[in-house]
């Protein structure tokens, strides 16, 4: 039997990514989406979505769940509005997969005891591409036998923050295993400050901001006579929607909240 799945944020450029997902896939049923706007309409009826793209478009979300029964709710708004969605969709048995961004440690603890007590599974990952899960879970790996390592993280140039919270993040999971060390010539001086990028318990990292990029990192690896080059590339927004199909089917089997795709992989 297919699983039934609401998308909220269907007009977003996450949101399109995720409803053209869903009708690509077999064992998924689109049976409606929750907007701000278009109650009352079909997807169909809105510029930008195909003919037969047929699920009903809701503004009230307590109407939307009570209305349609569906296994899972997928999230991707803002996170004031995420938020509340999640809550509803645990309070009403739907197993929520969010995507939003943004969530305070206090928010998440709270739907973390939520999905406790309605023993509901719900998934909650900042960032869905399964390659760059991926990319970290192996930096990881090498950093066992390379302690050398410079990370180079390249965003478009819109992104406020820098480094990146994967760049952090691979440097925190490195670092876990690598033995400290200041890396470079001991003596070393920038004569331009900052070339040397960040540093994060004595290795490097990089943060390269240009029009054209989407989301990209490199850990460049380096040990007598060799380096080793861990890459991946998100090219646009179809990178992520591999990791939300693997997290519609894993929530299923949940009766809790999980934080982090490499949690659920
Ligand atoms: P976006 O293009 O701005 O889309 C957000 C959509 O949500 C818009 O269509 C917006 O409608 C709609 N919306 C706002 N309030 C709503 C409400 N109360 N009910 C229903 N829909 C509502 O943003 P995006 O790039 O798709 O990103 C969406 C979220 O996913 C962000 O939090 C972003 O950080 C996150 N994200 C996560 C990943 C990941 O891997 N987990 C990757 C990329 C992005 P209006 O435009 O009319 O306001």
């Amino acid at each position: 039997m297919a699983i039934k799945i609401i998308v909220a944020g269907p007009r977003g450029r996450m949101g399109k990514e995720a409803v053209q997902m869903i009708y690509g896939v077999n064992d998924f049923e689109l049976t409606a989406c929750l907007d701000h706007k278009n109650d009352g309409k079909k997807l169909s009826d809105i510029e930008g979505f195909q003919d037969d793209f047929n699920a009903p478009v809701y503004t009230d979300i307590e109407k939307c769940f009570t209305e349609q029964q569906a296994d899972v709710f997928v999230d991707l708004t803002t996170p004031e509005f995420g938020y509340k969605h999640t809550k509803a969709a645990l309070n009403h048995g739907i197993r929520p997969v969010v995507g939003t961004t943004g969530y305070t440690s206090e928010q998440l603890e709270e739907l973390k005891q939520l999905a406790k007590d309605k023993k509901t599974g719900c998934i909650i990952a900042p960032n869905f591409a399964i390659g760059a899960v991926l990319m970290m879970k192996f930096a990881k790996m090498a950093a066992a036998y390379f302690p050398d390592v410079e990370i180079i993280e390249k965003h478009h140039d819109q992104k406020l923050d820098a480094p990146s919270g994967t760049a952090k993040k691979t440097a925190e999971l490195i670092q876990e295993v690598r033995k400290s060390k200041k890396q470079g010539h001991p003596d070393e001086e920038e004569t331009i400050q900052g070339v040397r990028g960040g540093d994060f318990n004595g290795m490097r990292i990089h943060s390269m901001r240009l029009p054209g990029l989407v989301a990209h990192q490199e850990v460049v690896f380096g040990g007598p006579g060799q380096t080793l080059t861990i890459q991946h590339d998100s090219m646009n927004r179809a990178s992520f929607m591999d990791g939300i199909k693997e997290c519609v089917y894993q929530v299923m089997d949940l009766d809790e909240l999980i934080y982090g795709l490499e949690n659920v992989l």
